[in-house]
């Protein structure tokens, strides 16, 4: 671009004609949307794809069944419906952080359930219409792994039950304060 044609005076369209110079000459093509340098954008809004046959690769067989084909772990058999430890759910296909154990309760389902995710972003509703039911699925927002199902049965304050399988999940205890 040839910031000469623009009119005298416009400091800031030269400013931004010199930004995009630069970006061109980098060879990394601006994306719409993108955020302000040296701020980190959320995990959420990486997304990652990869093909069956990676996803085959990198996650067990119980994880596989779960995270990419949606099937459901049987209840009160998964790592994590009895458990209490302060920390973050991570996604176990991707490491996104899905889910805050302050946020957690004992649903009595057999699964790990939340009442809300760890952000707005963390997590994504889809339509589900499998097995003649029209439910609320929910996936990483990030790679799109199934993660369980949304319910609106759950206690304040929000009244949702974000009903999880165990498999999709990854435990990180959070420090101790000092
Ligand atoms: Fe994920």
């Amino acid at each position: 671009m040839n910031d000469r044609s623009r009119p005298t005076g416009c400091r800031r369209g030269r400013r931004w004609a010199l930004v995009l110079a630069l970006v061109l000459a980098s060879g990394v093509p601006p994306v719409v949307g993108a955020p302000e340098a040296g701020k980190e954008p959320p995990v959420s809004d990486d997304k990652l794809v990869k093909t069956e046959a990676e996803w085959m690769k990198i996650l067990t067989p119980e994880q596989y069944a779960v995270l990419r084909k949606k099937g459901t772990e049987s209840a009160f058999r998964g790592q994590f419906w009895d458990h209490h430890e302060p920390g973050v759910y991570r996604c176990s296909g991707c490491g996104a952080e899905l889910f805050d154990s302050r946020s957690k309760f004992d649903s009595g389902t057999g699964w790990p359930s939340f009442w809300a995710p760890a952000g707005p972003r963390s997590v994504e509703p889809v339509q589900d219409h499998s097995h003649g039911m029209v439910r609320t699925e929910v996936v990483c927002r990030r790679c799109g792994g199934h993660l369980g199902h949304l319910f609106t049965d759950g206690p304040r304050p929000t009244g949702l039950r974000y009903c999880i399988n165990s498999v999709s999940l990854r435990f990180e205890k959070r420090p101790a304060r000092k």
